[in-house]
């Protein structure tokens, strides 16, 4: 067996708001190209811990490593720079444009063609079949001209995700990925997510259990800010500390 490499290592990584320790000394490791969920209850620090590693939020202390390279320091931009933001944020589609825009959108914005390309994005081939492509990965190949307006909830969500992935990013964070959606709609998307597994490194934050289950290589428990373990799926059902905190049994 060949040592995976490390994409990501986060070391007592803290955020205090007034006298709520939101994150209280944070440790997580992710192998590249591995599915990390990240479970806990409401409010045990999940979405400040995504905050901090995109850098929407300064850690009050420790450390965030992307491949080797330290930047804990780093502005968000930065480090979207580098591939490590935040994905799915459904504020982040345009409402008036189609779906194929969208996704043009993305891929112009980080390939640095944004003001050649800007007149007329469709005209650029390499663009649009780019964006195509895109499109079409995350089951949306023929929703390329519906307005995003009018998209179904699930449809946008696989939007988003096309949008982060047209981003080529090397970590993908993922806060709720599920939320809001009907069996069905989460069944789709996490067929999805394990069509991306070993091409992407992907921290999801989730609390459908099913899909985490059928999708995360190792989980970490999160609970009042702290890590209180890290395992595979099996370890986790087998550990009653994480049962009893997470699981509520
Ligand atoms: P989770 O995503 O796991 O549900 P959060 O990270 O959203 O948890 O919240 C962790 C804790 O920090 C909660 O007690 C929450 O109320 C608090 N918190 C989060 N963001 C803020 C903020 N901007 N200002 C004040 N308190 C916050
Ligand atoms: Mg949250």
């Amino acid at each position: 067996v060949t040592e995976k490499r490390t994409m990501l290592e986060v070391r007592g990584l803290r955020k205090a708001f007034g006298a709520v320790k939101a994150t209280d000394g944070v440790d997580l490791a992710l192998a590249e190209g591995e599915i990390h969920a990240l479970i806990g209850p409401n409010g045990a620090g999940k979405s400040t811990l995504i905050a901090q590693l995109c850098g929407e939020l300064r850690p009050d202390a420790g450390s965030i490593v992307l491949d080797g390279e330290d930047v804990t320091r780093l502005p968000a931009f930065a480090r979207a720079r580098k591939g490590l933001s935040r994905s799915f944020q459904i504020t982040e589609l345009c409402p008036d444009y189609t779906a194929l825009e969208n996704v043009i959108l993305s891929l112009m914005l980080t390939s640095g063609r944004a003001f050649q390309a800007w007149s007329n994005p469709r005209r650029d081939s390499g663009l649009v079949e780019g964006a195509r492509r895109w499109l079409k990965e995350v089951g949306l190949g023929d929703r390329g001209d519906a307005h995003v307006r009018d998209l179904a909830h699930g449809e946008k969500r696989q939007l988003e995700l096309a949008v982060a992935l047209a981003r080529s990013p090397r970590l993908l964070l993922l806060d709720e990925p599920m939320a809001g959606m009907g069996g069905e709609e989460s069944a789709r998307m996490t067929a999805l997510l394990l069509g991306l597994k070993r091409r992407y490194t992907i921290l999801l934050v989730e609390h459908d259990m099913d899909a985490v289950f059928a999708l995360a290589d190792r989980l970490t428990v999160l609970v009042y800010g702290r890590t209180i373990f890290t395992g595979t799926p099996d370890e986790v059902r087998a550990h009653p500390e994480v049962r009893s905190a997470y699981l509520g049994e």
